[in-house]
């Protein structure tokens, strides 16, 4: 049956590096290796110059409908004076909880032609390949209470608190876990239990859920610790699973290990395997409009929703193979420039 994908190219590269994309979906739909029925709609700026909302609900009904939603990347200086809650980074908030993606996947590799482009030493991060699995719908970032608030003495306080439910714990674990199984079976779950009761909590259902899974590795480490071995020694890691506050930090950090962040894709899952798939880079108002932005990490989020939601393993690594070959021709976005390659346009 053809799987429905929603396409959101958003705003300043989203729309260049969503076309890109697109036609490798096009590409492999005429050969006949998937079968999919494309949509497009309108989000962030886009969608708020349009209808004066960042999610018009057409666009969050035709995201629910669809098996996977295909996003470029929303913001830009142009709507920074509107309020918050009409900003374009409102669309992408509404469209997480609106389709409740609480997994986050965050791919760290560094691909052996553009070790250049990394800031660490060859001999750190050469065959980097770890996967950074994130809570995103709980944490600090939810917990109540929360706020400024006066108290007696006419002094303020800032609170917020972090909250976990055994069960959210767990389904972000079973993620982790499914994935970790296909890949090398380690996994460390991050957390800070000498501190954080909450992250006490999590250790202990993270070890329990791993029970249900012969030969997995599972290892413990408190997140100073992981943010210090990510950047002494990352391949140790293959999987990572942690929260919400942590996997925000940690992924970032990952990212930088591979020094390009026009290369990196992620995807973001719901309990029924639904998914949105965007590169981790921004709308890069800065080069939009000039067709030079990368669009592999797009292509490659292509690739991670093939493997995700569409059932398609072997095609996704089809194009990851794919992009490996335009790299060992010497082909370069100007981001990831260097000595000797050829630079190319975002269409090239
Ligand atoms: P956001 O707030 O959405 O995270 P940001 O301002 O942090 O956005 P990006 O939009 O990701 O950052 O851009 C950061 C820098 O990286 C910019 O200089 C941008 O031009 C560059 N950049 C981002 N994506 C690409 C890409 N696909 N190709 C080339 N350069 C890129
Ligand atoms: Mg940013």
């Amino acid at each position: 049956m053809s799987k429905k994908i929603l396409v959101l190219a958003g705003d300043g590269i989203g729309p260049e590096i969503v076309a890109e994309a697109v036609k490798v979906l096009k590409a492999l739909q005429a050969e006949g290796a998937i079968d999919v029925t494309l949509e497009e709609a309108l989000v962030g700026g886009a969608a708020y110059d349009a209808y004066g909302d960042p999610l018009p609900e057409e666009t969050l009904t035709a995201a629910k409908a669809s098996d996977a939603v295909l996003l470029g990347a929303v913001g830009g200086p142009k709507w920074e004076p509107l309020p918050i809650s009409k900003r374009p980074e409102k669309g992408l908030l509404g469209l997480r909880s609106g389709l409740g993606l609480f997994a986050n996947l965050r791919p760290a590799v560094l691909y052996p032609q553009l070790i250049a482009a990394s800031t660490l030493k060859p001999e750190i991060v050469s065959g980097l390949d770890l996967l950074i699995v994130r809570e995103l719908t709980g944490d600090i970032y939810f917990g109540q209470p929360r706020g400024v608030e006066t108290l007696p003495s006419g002094e303020r306080r800032g609170l917020n608190t972090m909250v976990y439910t055994e069960s959210e714990i767990e389904r972000i674990c079973r993620v982790a876990f499914d994935i970790a199984m296909q890949r090398g079976k380690k996994v460390c779950s991050v957390d800070k239990a000498n501190v954080l009761e909450c992250t006490e909590l999590w250790r202990e259902v993270a070890t329990k859920t791993a029970a249900d899974y012969p030969g997995l590795q599972l290892s413990h480490m408190y997140v100073d610790n992981a943010a210090m071995q990510l950047v002494r020694a990352p391949k140790q890691f293959d999987v990572i699973v942690t929260g919400n506050l942590f996997g925000d930090i940690l992924s970032d950090c990952a990212a930088m290990l591979t020094g390009s962040i026009g290369m990196l894709p992620s995807a973001s899952l719901n309990a029924q395997g639904q998914g949105m798939y965007e590169p981790i880079h921004g709308s890069a108002p800065d080069i939009a409009g000039r067709g030079i932005a990368n669009p592999l990490a797009t292509i490659l989020s292509v690739a991670l929703m093939l493997r995700h939601s569409l059932g398609a393993p072997e095609v996704a690594e089809r194009i990851e193979t794919a992009v490996s070959k335009v790299l060992d021709q010497g082909l370069r976005t100007a981001d990831i420039l260097s000595e000797g390659m050829r630079r190319v346009g975002t269409a090239e």
